[in-house]
């Protein structure tokens, strides 16, 4: 009989998990099915040169459509999985329609966090940052002179801001910490992009949190908790997301920050796999969850090769990027648990890098406009080595001599 496969999100990982089947060589039945109407899609450059309007749609998609017909995989857009029926083995859409698997993979994402409607969340011209919609919603306020809040100072916060920026609107970040990028970076590098962003006139203001949004029924003002009023003409809320694990929480799969996987992307339930920013794992002896594209594609391959019988531990050197403004941040490593942090200029004008060390052991760099501290970084990362911190605390250290 023909083996079943369906996966449910149709996101980075979904559609690289689908390819990467064929790829390996599964010959049975194999559907791919996503609540958004679009086909799979890149989000970074939602919240950059999409957003700029630098780039159309369709250069979007993660492949060409009919990538999907060649390769026999049903793709159907607009189709939410309502549940999972696992002892039957199927999925339920939530049109009512049933799905038979015989094995399962779970690619669904993670879910921005939103403000309740209580403080305004539900107004309009109130805008997260995940979805195609939610950026094409957004687009017609990015005029010269409108007045915009960027609520949450992450990256994606920072990107939306660098674009609005640039976009000629006068711009204000809050952050309700007591410095932005306090769940990724450290002290230094979020002084860097501090910077850059007041360079470019944006007011970023920390340890401030939003009381409220008020409009009726477009927002029109922020309060803020300390009682400050500000005019604005739209809000953008980057406040972080949690693991989309509705389904896997309905149908009983063991949950820990996200659906809890093994090192080769099984579930609980040896029939079902995850993958990408819904999904953690064991990693040097912690579990983790990942919310980049270089997750969501390597992991989906290891649960490809899993699902193909030819199972590989997942074992990531994760690596990010984030443009703001002419700035290419590159991030090589995770860098929880340093205890000391050396900044390096870079060889070329505008170049830096912060190396973040535990003990003599580097964990990750954030190289920012410097491809080469990036590359040695992550070469370095992915053969286990670690260079002397005092030779990279020496500018005039060439970086091939520091290990
Ligand atoms: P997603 O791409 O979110 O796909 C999950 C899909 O599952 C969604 O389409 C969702 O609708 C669908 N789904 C969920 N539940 C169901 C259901 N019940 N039924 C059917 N479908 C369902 N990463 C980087 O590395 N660098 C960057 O610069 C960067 N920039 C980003 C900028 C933005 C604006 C955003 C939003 C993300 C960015 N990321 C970046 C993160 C990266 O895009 C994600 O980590 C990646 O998309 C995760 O892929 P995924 O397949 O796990 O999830």
């Amino acid at each position: 009989m023909t083996e079943r496969i369906v996966i449910v999100g149709a996101g980075q990982a979904g559609a690289e998990l689908a390819a990467a089947l064929r790829a390996g060589g599964f010959a049975g039945s194999l559907t791919l099915l996503g609540a958004e109407n679009a086909p799979p899609y890149q989000r970074p450059p939602l919240s950059k040169k999409y957003l700029l309007g630098e780039m159309s749609a369709e250069r979007l998609w993660l492949r060409d459509p009919a990538f999907y017909r060649d390769q026999s995989i049903t793709l159907r857009t607009g189709a939410r999985v309502a549940a999972i029926d696992r002892g039957a083995r199927r999925v339920l859409l939530a049109d009512g329609e049933a799905l038979p698997y015989d094995r399962l993979a779970l690619t669904t994402g993670a879910r921005p966090r939103a403000l309740p409607a209580a403080i305004g969340g539900a107004l309009s011209g109130v805008h997260g940052v995940r979805t195609l919609s939610d950026v094409d919603a957004m687009a017609p306020a990015f005029r010269p002179g409108a007045r915009a809040l960027i609520v949450g100072g992450g990256y994606i916060g920072l990107e939306a801001a660098a674009v609005a920026a640039r976009l000629g609107l006068h711009v204000t970040l809050i952050e309700a910490a007591p410095r932005i990028l306090g769940r990724v970076a450290c002290a230094e590098t979020a002084a860097w992009f501090r910077a850059l962003h007041a360079r470019h006139g944006v007011t970023v203001r920390e340890g401030t949190a939003l009381a409220r949004l008020e409009g009726d029924p477009r927002v029109a003002r922020a309060v803020l908790a300390d009682g400050e009023t500000l005019e604005i003409d739209l809000a953008i809320v980057g406040i972080g997301v949690d693991p989309e694990t509705a389904l896997a929480a309905q149908a009983g799969l063991t949950l820990d920050n996200g659906i809890a996987v093994d090192a080769f992307c099984a579930t609980s339930d040896p029939a079902i796999f995850a993958a990408g920013d819904c999904a953690s794992f064991p990693w040097r002896g912690r579990r983790i969850r990942l919310e980049s594209v270089q997750n969501a594609i390597d992991q989906a391959k290891a649960a490809a090769a899993a699902m193909l019988g030819a199972p590989v531990a997942y074992d990531p050197t994760p690596w990010f990027w984030s443009d703001q403004y002419d700035v290419k941040l590159q991030i090589a490593g995770l860098n929880a648990g340093y205890d000391r942090v050396i900044e390096r200029p870079g060889a070329r004008a505008g170049a830096h890098s912060v190396w973040y060390f535990k003990g003599a052991a580097l964990l990750a760099v954030d190289a920012m406009n410097d491809a080469r501290a990036y590359m040695t970084a992550k070469r370095w990362l992915e053969a286990g080595v670690s260079p002397d911190p005092a030779r990279i605390a020496d500018a005039a250290c060439d970086l091939r001599d520091a290990a």
